[in-house]
């Protein structure tokens, strides 16, 4: 290759763990073939994992590789089903993305580029592959805030604006269009299982099992019991998300089996909201009519999806060993979202029966005073102060939070307090709770200039502020 042809996205190592998997889980596809290629996001940080220097790779390296879509390995459009809104549906897969490659971080672990907004594929039915700018920007957004926030989540690599006008339902339209790349760990899900139940193949089933293992779960290689502990660790993992989303008071909005990934990562973001105040019955996608996705819902669904799991899973794994590892979800789930609620308010180590009483009155002083959820703990974080140890009564004296409890919300915050190392509370507070919160109207006013002016910097400086976590 010659110096000005050299692009490092096209000499990485890539990987073929879904090509081996063979033809029966995936459809070659191409790209579409766009008008412009303009890149709107690079994401530097995940360079670093790729083993690329962030100052070798120009921007016109991002839109060859992942604007004008030269690769290096054939694009992978998978195949799954799903129960979408509890309805079982036949007709998914890939229907706007692809797996562009799979490359081994420096981490040792295995990572997807995964496409959105790519083109028309086998499976995108009467729509048109497209993905709308804002749905870029708000993805983009949403993987470095719940990234920021301890999240086991996917990130977007890139988004490439691509010139195109798209016509959508939920959107102002015509609307732009662009092209995201998405770097996770898998892009195989529930729904990836449930299409070979349907097709009837347990052969297929015991071969996306050992790759699971082979790529994502080394420790089980070999052990007779592998397949059952795959599913014993997976409902650990989708317990310990669906914690990480409830304590970041995030609402993912579309929890259907194809958006739920089979090595437990939080992905997919479409009408997902952070929630104002604490509601349960918050609910972020428009067309979720009962709620069936709403914030307080979001681990019970979990746990039906992995009950919806052990249908097809039970046609090679013995059905009371896949009862026994759900029956290990909510002990996992309470476990964890304790333990990070606690964290969101300054402790490690608070007794048990300590810390229950704390996060019920927490949760109490939430609920009814309907104070905003992130600023609550920003406020905490912000105001943290010593003095409180003696002065209960000076605990948050500045919040705008009026309700019943305050009173015993801050005697037993006082007496936490005292046990405890107070000088790590503040550090504590400040890594675990951002002040910046990527609210709805938040997002909407970094969009506005981009759609009104095309002014791109209150969106970059909302990123800064959520990488610095300020
Ligand atoms: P999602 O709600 O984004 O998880 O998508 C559900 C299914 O619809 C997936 O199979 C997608 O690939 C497909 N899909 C969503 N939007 C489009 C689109 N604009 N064009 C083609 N397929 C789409
Ligand atoms: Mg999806």
């Amino acid at each position: 290759m010659t110096a000005k042809e050299y692009n490092p996205f096209l000499s990485l190592d890539y990987q073929t763990a879904l090509e081996s998997l063979g033809e029966d889980y995936f459809d070659v596809v191409d790209a579409a073939v766009f008008p412009q290629k303009i890149l709107r996001f690079r994401n530097d940080q995940l360079l670093q994992i790729l083993g690329l220097p962030a100052e070798k790779v120009s921007d016109r390296h991002f839109t060859e590789a992942f604007g004008e879509f030269q690769g290096v390995r054939p694009f992978l459009a998978l195949r799954y089903h799903g129960y979408q809104l509890g309805h079982y549906n036949p007709y998914l897969g890939d229907g706007r993305g692809f797996i562009y490659g799979q490359i081994r971080g420096g981490d040792g672990r295995l990572y997807d580029l995964g496409t959105k907004g790519s083109g028309t594929t086998p499976y995108s039915r009467n729509a048109d592959g497209r993905l709308t700018l804002k749905g870029g920007v708000r993805e983009v957004l949403a993987g470095e805030a719940l990234f920021q926030l301890g999240v086991n989540t996917s990130r977007c690599l890139s988004l490439v604006e691509t010139g195109e006008s798209l016509w959508r339902g939920d959107e102002p339209s015509p609307t732009r269009a662009a092209v995201m790349v998405r770097f996770s760990h898998s892009h195989l899900r529930f729904g990836t299982f449930e299409r070979l139940h349907y097709l009837q193949r347990p052969d297929l089933i015991e071969r996306l099992l050992d790759h699971l293992i082979y790529y994502y779960y080394p420790e089980l290689i070999g052990l007779e019991d592998a397949y059952p502990r795959f599913y014993a660790q997976l409902v650990t993992k989708v317990a310990t998300l669906a914690a990480q989303w409830m304590a970041a008071g995030f609402c993912h909005g579309v929890l259907n089996t194809d958006n739920m990934s089979l090595t437990g990562e939080s992905f997919d973001y479409g009408p997902y909201a952070f929630i104002p105040t604490y509601n349960p019955r918050f609910t972020a996608a428009y067309f979720d009519y009962g709620s069936l996705y709403s914030y307080g819902n979001q681990p019970r669904i979990c746990y039906f999806n992995l009950e919806k799991l052990q249908i097809p899973l039970s046609m090679v794994i013995p059905i009371s060993d896949l009862e026994r590892g759900l029956a290990e979800f909510d002990e996992c789930y309470e476990n964890t979202y304790r333990q990070l609620m606690l964290q969101k308010l300054g402790f490690t180590q608070l007794s048990t029966a300590e810390g229950s009483e704390l996060l019920a009155q927490t949760i109490q002083l939430l609920q009814e005073s309907q104070i905003g959820y992130h600023q609550f703990f920003a406020e905490l974080a912000q105001q943290f102060n010593y003095a409180w140890r003696s002065h209960p009564e000076t605990i948050l004296e500045n919040s705008t939070i009026t309700a019943g409890n305050l009173a015993i919300w801050r005697n037993i915050y006082q007496r936490c307090l005292q046990q405890l190392e107070i000088e790590t509370i503040g550090d504590r507070l400040s890594t675990a709770n951002p002040q910046t919160a990527l609210l709805r109207p938040v997002i909407e006013s970094v969009w506005d200039p981009i759609a009104q002016q095309d002014d791109w910097e209150p969106f970059y400086a909302l990123l800064l502020r959520i990488s610095q976590k300020q």
